[in-house]
């Protein structure tokens, strides 16, 4: 079927690799728009606009910020303005809990409503999302209604790849019909009754220090894929 959208182009690209294959579309999504804001950094009063609004990036992202080679000063640059933004709203940030019920209740009560790290849910309720995650959402988004709007020719490369990670399969199901989740369920099960298999000759192999047979491949990648599988794919790169 020949569709000329990015994200269709994206995504057969990151398919035929190993891993999630939309964790793949919002790294390189997440990587080009901080890689363009670190180029652009002393001079967007947009992206100062948005640091106001966030008070930075989120733990992860400030941190992919720092693995771009010949950028810390960039970074820093940044990280000045989210830091003064921060300072200045202090006051607000220290009163924000006057007027909602106090301790423990009042802090799972954010958590639950705004499905977010603890760490970021418990700031102020008027302090905006990481600009990262928002624009690595839009992407999950695309990327997750391209694959459906493709499945028929996405699911065997799906399968070679390893499935969707946990996250991402979790999310899809939301948005597929039951045909479509019942495709995907036996991809995922699949695919995760193989890692088990792998991540089992890995653990054998380790106990048995005189096994005489060497770890196949899929075994020696087994541990990292789990975790891979589980939580979406962290390849944060130092340069
Ligand atoms: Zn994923
Ligand atoms: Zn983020």
């Amino acid at each position: 079927m020949s569709d000329t959208t990015a994200t269709y182009q994206q995504l057969q690209l990151h398919i035929v690799k190993p891993g999630c294959p939309i964790c793949a579309l919002c790294e390189a999504a997440v990587e080009t728009y901080l890689d363009t804001l670190l180029w652009e950094s002393s001079t967007d009063f947009n992206l100062h606009n948005m640091l106001n609004a966030s008070l930075g990036f989120c733990g992860r992202h400030s941190r992919q910020l720092l693995t771009f080679g010949g950028q810390r000063l960039a970074a820093a640059v940044i990280e000045r303005a989210s830091l003064l933004a921060a300072t200045r709203r202090l006051p607000e940030i220290a009163t924000a809990s006057e007027g909602l019920p106090s301790g423990w209740g009042r802090i799972r009560q954010l958590w639950a409503s705004s499905k977010v790290p603890l760490v970021q849910s418990t700031l102020s309720p008027y302090v905006a999302p990481c600009p990262a995650c928002v624009r690595q959402s839009a992407e999950e988004v695309r990327g997750l209604e391209m694959l459906l709007k493709h499945l028929d020719e996405f699911a065997a490369p799906l399968q070679k790849a390893g499935g969707l990670c946990l996250p991402h399969f979790n999310q899809i199901t939301y948005l597929a019909n039951a045909t479509q989740r019942a495709t995907l369920l036996r991809i995922q099960q699949q695919v995760w009754d193989d890692l088990a298999q792998h991540l089992e000759e890995f653990i054998r192999k380790q106990m048995d220090h005189h096994h005489k047979d060497p770890i196949s491949e899929p075994g020696r990648l087994a541990l990292e894929r789990t975790i891979a599988a589980l939580t979406g794919e962290f390849p944060v790169r130092v340069r």
